[in-house]
Parts: structure tokens; sequence; C-alpha cells
């Protein structure tokens, strides 16, 4: 099964990651990875890039030796009213956007909080996927988050950094089966995100795999593979 698409890929320019723009494309090229999104983190992470990187995206080539390049962010939800660090003119210019749950930007909240929450942040209009929902410092309702991502249009990701062993989310590879089981119910669509911090990681779901696999979850309802779903949940990149 071919992948097309790794969306969450971060940069020297998030502040703790170690690859520069041109690495993650040779590296994205030499796995042939038609296309590659760039999504470091927004200014509300310590050390993550100022919201002149993002604007200033508008210079990068669409196509780079070619690897399709997709102009994105990773933005951090601020609070349990849903607000995020970027505001709807940046997100008129990216092509799209990941929202997460990050310390040290908001809080663990309770179960219920947290899903509201997350509910929230689906409505805003430039975001397309919620990152990284397999965080029990985080503990969420994910029967109400994975109806809520449908009705929304919305995708939850399945990360593969979270599973990998050096992640500092919790528990992740336990609550992302209750994750998938969720979504396989509602019918909810899921990308894989390598969350890759290293140019050698990216389009990296050896993880993500694993755990679909082990959890008999139906490979339609990912979209990595899927162009025609890529093109219903991410319109402005293919326009
Ligand atoms: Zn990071
Ligand atoms: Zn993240």
């Amino acid at each position: 099964m071919k992948q097309l698409i790794d969306l969450h890929v971060h940069t020297i320019s998030s502040g703790h990651a170690y690859s520069t723009l041109q690495e993650v494309i040779q590296y994205a090229k030499s796995i042939h990875l038609p296309m590659v999104g760039i999504s470091d983190h927004a200014p509300g992470m310590p050390g993550g890039a100022h919201l002149f990187h993002f604007f200033n995206m508008r210079i990068l080539p669409k196509e780079i030796d070619g690897v399709r390049i997709l102009k994105g962010v990773e933005v951090n939800i601020m609070d349990h009213e849903g607000n995020i660090d970027v505001d709807q003119r940046l997100l008129s210019k990216t092509d799209y956007a990941i929202a997460s749950l990050h310390p040290p930007c908001i809080p663990f909240g309770d179960i219920k909080t947290n899903t509201e929450t997350l509910i929230k942040v689906m409505s805003i209009e430039g975001i397309q996927v919620i990152g990284h929902p397999d965080d029990e410092r985080y503990p969420l309702d994910y029967d109400a988050l994975a109806y809520a991502a449908k009705e929304h249009n919305v995708l939850l990701e399945i990360n593969n950094s979270s599973m990998n062993g050096f992640s500092a989310r919790s528990n992740s590879k336990e609550v992302i089966k209750d994750l998938l089981s969720s979504c396989k119910l509602h019918e909810t669509h899921v990308i894989f995100g390598s969350d890759a911090h290293i140019s050698f990681d990216v389009g990296n779901f050896t993880y993500c795999k694993e755990i679909v696999e082990e959890c008999d979850f139906p490979m339609e309802l990912v979209v990595n593979h899927q162009i025609d779903k890529l093109k219903q949940f991410f319109p402005k990149i293919f326009q």
C-alpha cells in the first residue's frame, strides 16, 4: 500500500527538531514519498517558530526536487475555551493545520473538559487534523471525539512518534486502541503522522501500521494512501 503523504513533520524552525527543510525533502524523495507537509510548532510552544516563519512560507516553491511541499502548522491549543495560538489570517494562508494539546501550553484537564475543548477546536475553520489525541495525561472520551470528528469532517491522527518509546506522552499504545475502536464504530477517518523531529523519521509509519493491523482497523478509513480522500479533507492542497 503506497503511502502518499506525511503531514506531520518538524524542521529546525520548531526549536527542538534537528533537520532543515532541504534535508526533509531529500529524505522524502529517497523513500519515494510524493508529498510532505511541514508542520512546525506555532509560537505558543517554547522555542516554536515565530509567526513570520509561517507567513513567509509563501516563498517556498510548490514542488522541490519532485516532492510536493505542503505549507502547514501545528497549532497549540492554549486553554479549555479552545483558543489557539494563531489567528484566522494565518490559517487562511497555510495549506493545512494540525491542532494539538501540548504541555506546557495547556494544563492537563479532566476527561470532560479535554473532550469539549477538542470538539470546540474542530469548528475552527482551517483546522483539518487533531494531532496525537493519545496521551493519558490528557484523558479523552474517544466515543464522543470520534463522533464529533466525523460530524466536523476533521481527521484524528494516529501518531507514530507517540508509540516509538521516546515520547513524553503517556500510555499511547493502549490509548490508541480505544481511539481506533471508536473510529471504527463511527466510521471516522484517521491520518497517520510521523511527527518526525529529524529527517530520517519522515514517512515512518511503522507503529501506525502495526496497531491498525492489530486492531483490525479498516484501511479505507486511513487517508494517507487514498488520493480521493486526501482531496476531500484537504481541498486547498489540490487547488
Ligand atoms: Zn515537537
Ligand atoms: Zn505535537
